[in-house]
């Protein structure tokens, strides 16, 4: 329920705000966000979720593979051996005492999820069916463990659909298309978050115990990516602002096959069925680089050899900035009845007949596994003094916006679902225990959220000469050719000037719509700043790091070097001056029980 009316004025115009007051406020109502608000809630704590896009359209719903847990339904499992794979996927930066709470608890949460009304597939015996992904393996590296279970191609859709369904049961209220500008931050404690209803304007100021971010990833700081649009990593820009440190920035997950300009994602599966690669020249490049695996390469390998080609001046198209994906030599039985998906996205996405005409493609953005630094409580961690561990009171993340880390420098292929799942009960148990329902909460000071106010304000009557959209796709052109798969001194170098330069003359932007109500231009920008300073860390980290590891692969610092670079990294912001410090954080190399000792590192095996 609202409350009195509270106002300010900035650069003479006054601003009145809604106030609200909740034991808990989640933004986010992705698979993480909505775990998060019917933890809270079902256990009587009152509870908001605050979302920009209805909750069902969250990028959660795109997820197809599956969602790993160690059920042993199609043979022989164990956490520890799921343990196992996350730490080496990880390439040894993942905090095992996170990675073991992870493991240890998906397969409860997966039981947790058919309860809920998850329709999963199913196996003969009527148990839920588990198929096999990359890097997934038995006895530590021995076997291939089959351990992703799935609702055939559509397990998140399955997923978010149940979680939205369940949280209606309780009392949690839901703040649709309601659009979170920044935290509200008082003495470094979190005390609530300012937000901007789309539909009619109207501001609001969201006080609570704890505020949990649930804001997803920022895929869209690059040209081509996988994510929605809306992936825009609104929550690591307020952290950013709030002069708080995002962590492993440089970490980014890429795809070979995302369809040129669409994004949309092109299964590796269609280069199982014997799809293949060709440049300008018609070359099948890919067995120069990979002669024994060609095109089915493991992802880094064939993106970074995809870029190669490009940069050399042998990509396709008219900008020379793309890759041909041959299936038209195939049966088109054999397509029609294993990849009808593919054909219909390559028709939609690049107007292709995939039976007659190569497919473009690039490769792209797919997963962060960079984000806001947590524990594995979910609660936010500051690097203070000597302390690196520091929890800012009042504020939590959860799913792709944080990072734990479980997925340390590469994240396995369905355990982002389960970060989901284990990580937002986490976060809503942590808060049944340290908050009570309908605690008294300290008045908020009579201007908090008038900095928040004062930047939409600035945005809102920004008279600058360049579009948002012009800005947006300079920033994403910089990220995709210098902070991408392939990285040099030199590349990042330049990148790192280029991308410095987008971000200082983004005061010159320039937004034509002044309207409060359905201001697409303005709520536009908002996401640029967000984004923009993501990318900003992105590149300064990439830059800083001077070794391989994981999906951070430098040509000129080849190897892994645990001696000087096995510590995660952290990025702060200057907004004023729009300066980087870059600082560090060791990696957690304990585990959380006793019952699994520290898995020491181990030399990398392509
Ligand atoms: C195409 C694709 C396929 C994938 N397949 C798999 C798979 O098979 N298995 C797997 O494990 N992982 C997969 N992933 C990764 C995984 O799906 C994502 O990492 C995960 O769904 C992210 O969930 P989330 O809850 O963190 O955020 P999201 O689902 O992205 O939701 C973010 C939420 O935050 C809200 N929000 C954001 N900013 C604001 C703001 N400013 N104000 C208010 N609300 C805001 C949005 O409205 C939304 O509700 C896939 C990803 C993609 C892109």
């Amino acid at each position: 329920m609202a409350e009195a009316n509270a106002s300010v004025s900035v650069n003479g115009r006054a601003y009145s705000f809604v106030d609200h007051t909740f034991d808990v406020v989640v933004v986010g109502a992705g698979g993480a966000g909505l775990r998060a608000t019917l933890g809270a809630s079902e256990a009587g704590l009152k509870t908001a979720c605050i979302t920009k896009v209805f909750p069902t359209r969250s990028h959660t719903v795109a997820a197809q593979g599956g969602i790993s847990a160690a059920l042993g339904n199609m043979g022989e499992d164990d956490w520890r051996f799921h343990m196992y794979d996350t730490v080496k996927g990880s390439d040894w930066l993942g905090d095992q005492d996170a990675i073991e709470y992870l493991v240890r608890n998906a397969p409860a949460a997966v039981y947790e999820l058919e309860h809920f009304g998850v329709p999963f597939s199913r196996t003969e015996e009527g148990k839920i069916y588990q198929r096999p992904f990359g890097g997934m393996t038995t006895n530590f590296g021995k076997g291939i463990a089959q351990r992703t279970c799935a609702a055939a191609d559509r397990t998140g859709h399955a997923i978010l659909h149940t979680l939205y369904g369940q949280s209606l049961r309780h009392s949690a209220e839901f703040f649709i298309e309601y659009f979170a500008i920044d935290l509200i931050m008082e003495d470094g404690a979190c005390r609530g978050v300012v937000a901007l209803c789309l539909e009619d304007g109207t501001l609001h100021r969201f006080r609570a115990a704890k505020t949990i971010l649930a804001t997803g990833g920022y895929g869209r700081a690059y040209f081509s990516a996988t994510s929605a649009h809306t992936c825009t990593g609104d929550g690591g820009g307020m952290v950013l602002r709030a002069g708080l440190p995002l962590q492993d920035m440089e970490f980014v997950q890429f795809h070979p096959t995302g369809i040129y300009g669409a994004g949309c994602l092109i299964t590796e599966g269609a280069r199982g069925e014997g799809g293949y690669l060709t440049n300008s020249e018609g070359e099948r490049f890919m067995e120069r680089y990979a002669p024994s695996a060609k095109d089915l390469a493991s992802r880094d390998v064939v993106s970074r050899a995809m870029t190669m080609e490009i940069r050399e001046g042998r990509g396709v198209g008219k900008a020379k900035d793309h890759i041909h994906l041959h299936l038209d030599h195939l049966d088109p039985a054999l397509l029609h009845e294993r990849l009808p998906g593919i054909s219909e996205s390559a028709k939609i996405f690049a107007g292709v007949d995939l039976t007659k005409e190569p497919i473009p493609v690039l490769p792209t953005v797919h997963y962060n596994m960079g984000g806001i630094p947590t524990n594995y409580h979910g609660e936010v961690l500051n690097k203070v003094g000597g302390d690196p561990d520091q929890v800012v009171p009042g504020l939590m993340a959860v799913g792709e916006a944080a990072c734990v880390s479980v997925h340390g420098a590469n994240r396995l292929g369905s355990n982002s679902l389960t970060d989901l799942v284990v990580f937002g009960r986490a976060a809503a148990l942590r808060c049944v225990e340290t908050v009570q329902p309908n605690q008294a909460q300290k008045e908020l000071a009579k201007n908090a959220g008038e900095d928040a106010i004062a930047r939409l304000d600035r945005l809102r009557y920004a008279n600058g000469s360049t579009s948002t959209a012009e800005m947006r796709l300079k920033m994403q052109k910089v990220m995709q050719s210098n902070c991408a798969v392939f990285r040099t001194g030199e590349v990042l170098d330049e990148g790192h000037e280029l991308i410095h330069q987008v971000w200082k003359n983004s005061d010159d932007v320039k937004v034509t719509d002044r309207s409060l109500i359905w201001n697409s231009d303005l709520v536009e920008t908002l996401e640029f700043e967000n984004l923009i300073v993501q990318a900003v860390v992105t590149m300064d980290s990439a830059q800083n790091r001077k070794e391989s590891r994981g999906a951070h692969a430098r040509e000129d610092y080849s190897e892994r070097d645990d001696v000087n670079w096995m510590k995660h990294s952290l990025a702060f912001i200057d907004t004023e001056n729009k300066t980087v410090k870059l600082d560090d954080r060791p990696v957690h190399t304990y585990t959380m029980s006793n019952d699994i000792a520290y898995i020491e590192p181990k030399a990398r095996v392509y």
